[in-house]
């Protein structure tokens, strides 16, 4: 072998053992960025923690890229949302990645859901046939801080069984977190207390938990059915259900097309505000707090603004 090879051969070697020291901690994947960043809260420094969704994509309909399949391949642990939120495009990425420890059912796999208070449940039989993409029950389920709490807790018995020696690491942060969470709950609680009721159209089905913790009131959606696109008869009946009642906030999450949810707005005098669901939805809720430091201060602009015409 010439210098030069064992040179090529020696770097090859220093850069594959590299990962393992660079990236110490537990390698954990999540579904979306808001899970990541409860994830980070958690688990600290003893975690690298990447989302495969970014905050301003659709969560239902994320475009899987091959990279996607080599970060679950390496992945000791993946937490998704769960309720069919990653249906379309998570299970085959989860089936191709040949990682035992991730698949469904395995010690490496969390359904953040189990626990957390699910909204929408189904009464009768509901099946994707019809269209509907939130057929076991509302998958936007972390836009209530209770539910976040819950979420927590959930990822602090995972980290802590798959990383038992931190434990107590885990279990500090977590009750830091709790801490921290209720206190900033009660305030964004406290600046919406004034406008309690309101009422406000959302386009998806998707603020259904936020405005169950913050004490409003949607009336309507934009949607027909969650997953549905605008209709022209449905979009009379908001329109009409919203001057009848005096409604004029529509928010609307950063993906969708804002055309009709324009002419609605026209047609009533309402205003279109479009508010990220996700953390990273902007650059400005780079974390769980500041998602909602970020959806509560748009949001009460929103309502004051068309409140005084
Ligand atoms: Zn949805």
């Amino acid at each position: 072998m010439t210098k030069k090879l064992l040179f090529v051969a020696a770097c090859l070697a220093g850069a594959m053992s590299l990962p393992a020291d660079a990236s110490a901690g537990i390698k954990v994947i999540t579904a979306t960025q808001d899970l990541a960043a409860l994830v980070s809260e958690i688990g600290g420094d003893k975690v690298s923690v990447e989302s495969l969704a970014r905050g301003y994509q659709d969560p239902h309909f994320v475009e899987a890229k091959p990279s996607f399949v080599l970060l679950l391949n390496k992945a000791q642990l993946l937490i998704v949302i769960g309720k069919e939120l990653e249906i379309a495009w998570l299970p085959p990425l989860v089936t191709q990645s040949r990682n035992a420890r991730i698949q469904p059912g395995a010690d490496g796999y969390l359904d953040a859901s189990q626990g957390a208070r699910i909204l929408d449940l189904p009464t009768g039989q509901v099946t994707r046939a019809m269209g509907d993409v939130h057929p076991e029950g509302n998958p936007h389920y972390w836009l209530d801080p209770g539910n976040g709490v819950t979420i927590a807790r959930a990822i602090q018995a995972k980290l802590s069984a798959i990383d038992p020696a931190n434990a107590a690491v885990y279990k500090q942060r977590t009750d830091d977190f709790e801490k921290r969470l209720g206190a900033a709950a009660q305030k964004w609680k406290a600046s919406l207390a004034p406008y309690k009721g309101t009422k406000i159209i959302t386009y998806h089905r998707s603020w259904t938990n936020f405005a169950d913790a913050f004490g409003l009131d949607v009336i309507g959606f934009v949607e027909p059915k969650p997953g549905i696109p605008p209709t022209p008869q449905h979009t009379l009946d908001v329109i009409n259900a919203m001057k009848a009642q005096n409604v004029k906030v529509i928010i609307v999450d950063p993906y969708f097309d804002s055309k009709t949810p324009n002419s609605i707005a026209a047609a009533t005098g309402g205003k279109v505000l479009v508010l990220p669901p996700s953390v990273g939805g902007v650059p400005e809720a780079g974390d769980y707090f500041k998602l909602f430091d970020y959806d509560v201060n748009q949001l009460l602009a929103a309502i004051k603004g068309t409140a005084a015409k």
